[in-house]
């Protein structure tokens, strides 16, 4: 288990307390000069969106609608512009699982238009819902997807600051636990013709992995887009791995189909999946924020910014 790095280590000793308090401001400071976001915004969202009162943020539950809330405010606070007459982007669907259950889905979407060729859209996507509650359990749901939301945030604070020369869409999906209908609703309904669309780029579940490593998945059907995540990737503080897109693995192992990528792939559109291998908390309630890896999701972050970047200014 990760003990969680903004705890003061030691308690009594109101030196050491104020050494290390100094040390957090001055370590939080330094993440601020040098990396492209702020680590410390990027955890408190992870620690908010997976806390017990969201109680695992199931589409159409009370949780849900409060990450929805956190989330829109967040947008609003960084004037991300919306791509719809609102950030939000609602949908129903049957639950083919639940003999036809009616649920009725929130995407939220918005953007940051492009300085050169405004008209061709990148879409980067991160899903907020997660499994809500089973037997008086709570799935919070950090790893999967609190971590992508925030990623997600952070991409959107560096394009306001750093405006992108295509524009991006930064889509917060709703229902990818109940099969993706949200990525399908985007799909079914694009605000903007499907064939300016040359690229999604999913994060889903970036914030743990003991061997620091992070896939890169989609390249064996997008060969071409394979030397600019090698390019950065050359650059970063984790290791990035392909694979995980190839039929031949075994079941379960190929995610071509596993998150809200698939759609896009679905609709012939390009697609690169960032996430990290299976772990032993995947869709259990201990997927908590306190399992998490703090430093490495930091590292993971500054990487998939620059992996926007990088295919923005290539494409
Ligand atoms: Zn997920």
């Amino acid at each position: 288990m990760h003990a969680c790095f903004l705890m003061p280590a030691v308690k009594k000793c109101r030196y050491a307390c104020t050494i290390t308090f100094a040390a957090l401001i001055f370590a939080s400071s330094m993440a601020q000069a040098q990396q492209k976001f702020d680590a410390i915004n990027l955890l408190k969202t992870v620690k908010l969106l997976a806390s017990d009162s969201l109680q695992g943020r199931k589409t159409g539950t009370p949780g849900n609608q409060a990450a929805r809330e956190y989330i829109v405010a967040a947008f609003k606070g960084m004037a991300l512009e919306p791509v719809f007459d609102s950030y939000t982007q609602p949908f129903s669907f049957e639950s083919r699982r639940e003999q036809g259950k009616r649920y009725d889905g929130i995407n939220l979407i918005g953007k940051r238009t492009g300085q050169k060729t405004p008209q061709k859209y990148i879409v980067v996507s991160a899903h907020y819902d997660h499994v809500g509650m089973k037997n008086g359990e709570i799935y919070n749901g950090a790893d999967d997807n609190a971590s992508g939301v925030g990623a997600l945030l952070a991409a959107i604070d560096y394009f306001g600051k750093h405006p992108p020369e295509h524009t991006i869409i930064f889509a917060a999906f709703d229902a990818e636990e109940l099969g993706l209908q949200g990525a399908r609703a985007f799909i079914n309904e694009t605000p903007v013709p499907r064939d300016s669309i040359l690229l999604n780029i999913n994060f889903d579940m970036v914030s743990r992995n003991a061997q620091r490593e992070l896939y890169a998945v989609g390249t064996s059907h997008y060969p071409q887009l394979k030397p600019f995540v090698e390019a950065v990737a050359a650059e970063a503080k984790i290791h990035v791995l392909f694979g995980h897109d190839t039929k031949g693995e075994k079941p379960g192992d190929d995610w071509t189909s596993a998150s809200d990528h698939g759609p896009f792939h679905r609709a012939n559109i390009p697609f690169i999946y960032f996430g990290v291998e299976d772990h032993p908390d995947y869709h259990k309630p201990s997927d908590d924020y306190e399992n998490i890896d703090p430093a490495f999701y930091i590292d993971v972050v500054d990487f998939l910014i620059d992996a926007v970047a990088a295919f923005d200014k290539g494409m």
